[in-house]
């Protein structure tokens, strides 16, 4: 008898799954693919010895997310590996904009931006733990006082305007980079929330790579939610709600809110209001089989597992223009692009000089092109000789991406564009944004407060509130802390004694 269903194994639909079965429920997964993971897949592309990365590869909330905490990844033998810059940012004709974890390093890498960077940066690092709190909530809890604290002195206007006071093209460039993450307009409030939340993190936790590939934090989950008896069935796309066991109480959803609308029979008046949620713009993405380093002009470079690249120069302005461009549907001629070196952070990923490296673009929704040659050439402008180190690639439309998991709608690896609005109404203005109007369902992918990234609190927050329903109270803390007592009150509410840990 199955207590729980979840469909997707994303981080979110795993980190639901973990949390109800260490409430004591029995738990069952059903995940499309062949392989479980969602955004966290690494797998052989070219050579059967490199894994690369298909999706995330660079985990800044690893460290910081509470469910992610709660996994004790290193403890499991996963090392969280860095690079001594977290990331950097090539600049034609001058040096690159680099972040060092350690700030001072980068504050002297700045010149007179310096100081405007530590004055940006040092508030939201002695309160870091509060920030986080406030980025990684369900959105619906009054923000910590401290958050408030680091965050009131960033707010004016100028700070949201790629930086503010920042005036050097480095400190421009590193800032707009970052606040990029975002996918959308720039400058806006999301943009400067997510520079401000990722910035600080490059100088306190780092923005650390899993050894040996993603998969291993995905595997660590699933090795979780099977010693306490959860299941999984793969390769099986769910068409629609009424083919998951009969009997259960909760039904947890890691699904895009279209595929929400395509697999469950929803009231129209919640229909209606989904209808309004909108997709942002897409990720098209390359992966390349790279002998040796990248023979970035600036080798420094080499030392940052993240690069940003953007427009012909790389200046903020440029990010600007093509992510504000983009926003609006329209193809950038240089777009800007995140590209991922594994193997600068984690030389275990470098097998036999051969590394995998991988860079998406941002493109519009949807689109159909094919990004490699755009991709290829923009690394070539700031690493000439790049395409000669190249021993195999592939190019991953945003439509592609899309096709590939059915979250990504048109590519948008966000599961929803990101703007002011749909960073509080998220998939649609609820108090519970979890709660879908289905007796025990519930939505938990990053279409859902927080949002995207690989933090896994969507899952856990949805997994929270399924669990009050079913029982009055829930406590995340216990929940979170393996919660034996937890999980016997759980198991004693469904009538039998929780599974113990295997
Ligand atoms: C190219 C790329 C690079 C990225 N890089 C990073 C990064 O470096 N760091 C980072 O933090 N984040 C990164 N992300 C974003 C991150 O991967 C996502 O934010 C995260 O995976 C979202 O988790 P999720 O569980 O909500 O959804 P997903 O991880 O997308 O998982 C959803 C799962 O549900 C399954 N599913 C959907 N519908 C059904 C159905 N009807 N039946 C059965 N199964 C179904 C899908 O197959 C999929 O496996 C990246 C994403 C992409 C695409």
């Amino acid at each position: 008898m199955t207590d729980a269903v979840v469909v997707g194994s994303g981080p979110n639909g795993l980190a639901a799954a973990l949390t109800l079965a260490r409430a004591g429920l029995r738990v069952e997964v059903f995940e499309a693919h062949e392989r479980i993971g969602g955004g966290l897949r690494s797998e052989p592309l070219f050579d059967s010895e490199v894994l690369h990365d298909i999706c995330a590869a660079v985990h800044p909330m690893a460290p910081v997310s509470p469910f992610m905490k709660s996994l004790a990844l290193e403890e499991h033998g996963v090392r969280m590996m860095r690079s001594p810059a977290a990331y950097g940012h090539p600049l034609l004709g001058r040096p690159a904009a680099m972040a060092w974890t350690d700030l001072e390093r980068t504050c002297a890498g700045l010149g007179k931006d310096g100081n405007r960077w530590r004055a940006l940066m040092r508030p939201l690092m002695e309160h870091s733990s509060a920030v986080v709190e406030l980025m990684l909530s369900t959105q619906r809890t009054l923000p910590p006082m401290r958050a408030l604290t680091a965050l009131a002195p960033l707010m004016p206007v100028h700070s949201l305007r790629l930086g503010g006071r920042l005036s050097t093209p480095e400190g421009r460039a590193l800032f707009a980079g970052v606040a990029a993450h975002g996918i959308g307009r720039l400058p806006s409030p999301t943009a400067a929330a997510v520079a401000f939340l990722l910035g600080h993190l490059a100088h306190t936790t780092g923005w650390p790579v899993p050894e040996g590939g993603s998969a291993a934090i995905a595997d660590v989950m699933a090795g979780q939610i099977q010693a306490l008896g959860g299941r999984f069935h793969t390769g099986v796309r769910v068409e629609s709600l009424d083919e998951l066991p009969a009997g259960r109480r909760v039904t947890m959803l890691d699904v895009s809110p279209r595929e929400l609308a395509r697999i469950a029979p929803l009231p129209a008046r919640y229909l209606r209001r989904l209808s309004g949620y909108r997709y942002g713009p897409g990720a098209a993405k390359a992966d390349f089989l790279v002998e040796g380093e990248i023979p970035w002009t600036d080798r420094r470079l080499s030392q940052a597992a993240t690069v940003h690249l953007a427009g012909v120069r790389g200046t903020a302005g440029e990010v600007a223009r093509a992510e504000t461009l983009t926003a609006k549907g329209l193809r950038a001629e240089h777009p800007y692009l995140i590209l991922v070196d594994p193997a600068a952070a984690d030389p275990t990923r470098a097998v036999r000089g051969r590394r995998p490296v991988w860079a998406y673009a941002h493109v519009p929704n949807g689109d159909t092109r094919n990004p490699l040659g755009t991709i290829r050439a923009a690394i070539e402008a700031h690493a000439p000789g790049f395409r000669d180190t190249v021993l195999a690639e592939r190019g991953v439309s945003a439509a592609e991406l899309g096709a590939y998991n059915t979250n990504y709608v048109g590519g948008d690896i966000g599961s929803g564009a990101m703007s002011l609005r749909q960073t509080l109404a998220r998939p649609v203005a609820r108090w519970n944004p979890y709660r879908i109007p289905l007796p025990g369902t519930w939505l938990c992918s990053s279409a859902t407060p927080p949002g995207p990234s690989v933090h896994g609190m969507c899952g856990h927050h949805a997994a929270m509130a399924a669990l009050r329903d079913l029982h009055g109270r829930a406590d995340s803390a216990d929940v979170l802390a393996g919660g034996d007592e937890e999980a016997s009150s759980f198991g004693a509410l469904l009538g039998r004694p929780p599974v113990s840990p295997s």
